[in-house]
């Protein structure tokens, strides 16, 4: 449970979104044997011929999540319902990271794209509904692969440094950020930063994602005031006054939570699953601890992806997580095991 702003108990918000079956796996014949029965509740159809060792139905126990997405369900009513609340956080101060999490091919990207988009539209919607605050929003991307954190806004390939600083915590050296002007200002860099983003080739899937991608969005906003008037808003805000409010809200893409071992690849391949293991691995140590409300020994230390996301993980900070599945038979281990994920964030 993370102790939210208000001073109420705020548990981390986790959704399941299953996917329809794509073109491949239509032509592979497959069949969807995950089905949505409410919002709450996902069901395996045992459609499996005599021996199957799964049960005909089953639930998770009482730890289920916040909602779950079907099929059909369009992007903008994941973001409404999944993770609006927490990513509009940022203009109130309150920071946030919102995660897609699943394995390859689930639908991780496609979601999380779709929400950065609904969010900025949101928070420039803010921003022009609220003209006695002056508001800057910052973009930057990044990319964790093998534990090197480079930066998608440069074409630099030189790994970002990270370092703690005591009064600002983790800072990525050097790293770009771009202030946002508009709409097509945020199309063009979600481009770039995708043209930039490592994809590796594996057994698995043509474009298996083998990175972690952060796209972070920084609003700097505070009250217009007489001051401000003189010199520009933009410069008020750049020194830091104090009546100003600085949060981020990160949008985190994650690598396809299959493991190495069944990408069936070898040497660079298994080293890079290592480290994706790794940091998913503290990640959801991080978030069973933050859900549980166990604040003291929470190893953020122990991966790239929970150092940099640490200011916006556990104490004040929101969290969001968008569980994605296939409902593909032959994907139905992969399935089970974000399913177990989703119930250990709850
Ligand atoms: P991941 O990032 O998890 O590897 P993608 O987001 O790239 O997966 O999705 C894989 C494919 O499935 C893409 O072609 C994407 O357009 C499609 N897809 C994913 N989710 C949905 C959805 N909810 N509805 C329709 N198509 C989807
Ligand atoms: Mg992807």
């Amino acid at each position: 449970k993370v102790q939210g702003v208000s001073g109420r108990e705020e548990k981390i918000l986790v959704s399941i979104r299953l996917r329809p079956l794509n073109e491949k796996e239509i032509a592979a014949n497959e069949s969807a044997d995950w089905e949505c029965i409410n919002d709450t509740t996902i069901l395996y159809r045992n459609t499996l011929r005599e021996g199957s060792t799964f049960p005909s139905a089953y639930t998770f126990g009482k730890q289920m999540p916040d909602r779950v997405f079907r099929g059909d369900c369009v992007t903008r009513q994941v973001y409404e319902e999944g993770a609006k609340e927490v990513a509009l956080s940022v203009v109130s101060g309150i920071n946030s990271s919102i995660f897609a999490y699943g394995q390859t091919s689930s639908g991780k990207t496609y979601t999380m794209v779709g929400i950065t988009e609904y969010a900025v539209s949101d928070i420039f919607d803010y921003i022009k509904r609220h003209e006695e605050r002056a508001c800057i929003l910052k973009f930057s991307a990044i990319e964790i692969y093998n534990e090197i954190v480079r930066d998608l806004l440069s074409t630099d390939n030189t790994p970002l440094r990270l370092r703690d600083d005591p009064e600002r915590g983790p800072i990525l050296e050097k790293l770009n950020e771009e202030t946002l002007r508009d709409w097509g200002h945020l199309k063009e860099l979600i481009a770039f930063s995708e043209a930039q983003r490592q994809v590796g080739e594996t057994y698995l899937n043509e474009k298996s994602s083998r990175s972690h991608q952060i796209i972070r969005l920084t609003s700097i906003n505070g009250v217009v005031t007489f001051q401000t008037m003189e010199s520009s808003a933009r410069e008020f805000l750049g020194k830091g006054n104090s009546a100003t409010l600085v949060a981020s809200v990160n949008f985190v893409d994650l690598a396809g939570s299959e493991r190495a071992s069944q990408a069936s690849s070898a040497g660079m391949r298994l080293k890079e699953g290592c480290h994706i293991n790794r940091s998913l691995l503290t990640l959801g140590t991080v978030i069973r601890k933050l859900s549980n409300g166990r604040h003291g020994h929470v190893n953020y230390r122990d991966s790239k992806l929970t150092r940099i996301l640490q200011p916006c993980l556990g104490g004040n900070a929101r969290t969001a997580i968008i569980c994605t599945l296939s409902p593909a038979r032959s994907h139905v281990e992969q399935t089970r095991n974000t399913l177990l994920f989703a119930c250990c964030a709850k």
